[in-house]
């Protein structure tokens, strides 16, 4: 193991937990040091609304522990309500409520696929969606990134060899902030008859005309999304059929064997998406507003971007390069880690720039200037 951390240390991939004393609007305290905070996925800003959260738990009187899992003694009428919640945000007829966006994609996809089945999935998709794949007993081919025709050859070539096939893509790509061609997805998953399947973890209350994200109304057979990013809460949902959902209660593993959230995170989850969606719906009017103005600059500038939303990469390459970049922008006062291997593929470490409701767009111009 020393070796290994050696050599992680040697190519400039060795991770450490930042010491993160505190956040406010927009602001992170580092090591005693306030960055303005380019590297949350806190896209409304909601988890340093401090008055929010003194509201609701002023209001509260949901538990802090399940001390089981809900098919045993972990559930709570807090579950019942925010699946409903989900369910009718993104016109579904069920929902599931898992711990996290991770053990949710392992989860699903893992009690999906068994042996004799297959999936298809975007190169770029999430770890999770990996070790999913992994997990599960059948097999698993990656197209290239966005590349359809890439898909479609696959589809073609391998598709009548399994029962079950699902394709499975992010809506809007964490690290890329691109966007997936849903539409061209679903007349694929039509015509070669598979399930589709689609993480909205980035999109969700970022996009979409009920907070619902970037597959709303649209034929995806099963959205997975996180409650960890925008929403500013915790743990994570699959909406769908009432068969799939059924289905997953009875075979998705990371939900049937662990401890359920605490009701108190499930009702501030429920609480934020009910009774303060109007605040949800203007913060994320003022993040779109933002996200147009910054890619107006960005194009007025001449710099070219794959992404169409929140999440900005700058492509610098080297583990090392992109690490001196970022430290150059943490003594300036701006706090953007770099991204490398084995988040994003060898050679493309980066900065990610990740834009809430609270940023400015001076910051973000002061940013480039010394990028
Ligand atoms: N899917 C995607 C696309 C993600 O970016 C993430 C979080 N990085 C997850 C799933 C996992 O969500 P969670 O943090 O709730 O485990």
């Amino acid at each position: 193991m020393k070796q290994e951390l050696k050599k992680l240390k040697d190519k400039g991939q060795f991770r450490i937990i930042p010491n993160i004393e505190a956040k406010s609007d927009g602001k992170i305290v580092i090591d005693g040091k306030e960055y303005i905070n380019f590297a949350s996925n806190d896209y409304l800003g909601i988890s340093t609304k401090y008055h929010l959260e003194r509201e609701f738990l002023s209001k509260t009187t949901s538990a802090l522990s399940t001390a089981s899992a809900r098919l045993l003694t972990g559930s709570s009428p807090e579950y019942k309500n925010l699946e409903n919640t989900v369910a009718n945000l993104f016109n579904k007829e069920s929902a599931l409520i898992f711990n996290t966006g991770y053990q949710c994609n392992l989860g699903v996809i893992s009690a999906i696929i068994n042996k004799g089945d297959v999936v298809f999935s975007d190169k770029l998709n999430h770890a999770s969606i990996i070790d999913g794949m992994q997990l599960a007993k059948g097999d698993f081919y990656r197209y290239k990134h966005f590349d359809y025709e890439n898909l479609e050859k696959l589809l073609k070539e391998k598709r009548e060899n399994y029962n079950r096939a699902l394709i499975v893509s992010e809506s809007i790509f964490s690290m890329d902030g691109d966007i997936a061609n849903i539409d061209k997805l679903i007349e694929l998953k039509k015509k070669y008859n598979c399930l589709l399947m689609v993480d909205e973890a980035h999109a969700f209350a970022c996009m979409g005309e009920t907070l619902a994200g970037i597959s709303y109304n649209k034929d995806v057979d099963i959205i997975t999304a996180t409650f960890g990013k925008a929403i500013g809460s915790f743990g994570a949902f699959c909406v769908s059929s009432k068969d799939i959902i059924d289905y997953l209660i009875n075979k998705a593993r990371s939900f049937i064997f662990s401890t359920s959230i605490p009701p108190l995170n499930i009702a501030w989850s429920n609480w934020l998406l009910t009774e303060k969606r109007e605040f949800l719906i203007s913060q994320k009017n003022k993040l779109n507003n933002l996200v147009k103005d910054v890619h107006t600059l960005l194009n007025n500038k001449g710099i070219y971007t794959v992404s169409n939303s929140q999440i900005i990469p700058i492509i610098i390459g080297s583990n090392e390069d992109t690490i001196k970049i970022s430290e150059k922008l943490k003594s300036k006062g701006y706090y953007i880690p770099a991204i490398r291997p084995p988040t994003v593929p060898e050679g493309s470490s980066r900065l990610r720039i990740s834009l809430t409701a609270d940023c400015k767009i001076e910051d973000f111009e002061k940013i480039l200037d010394i990028i």
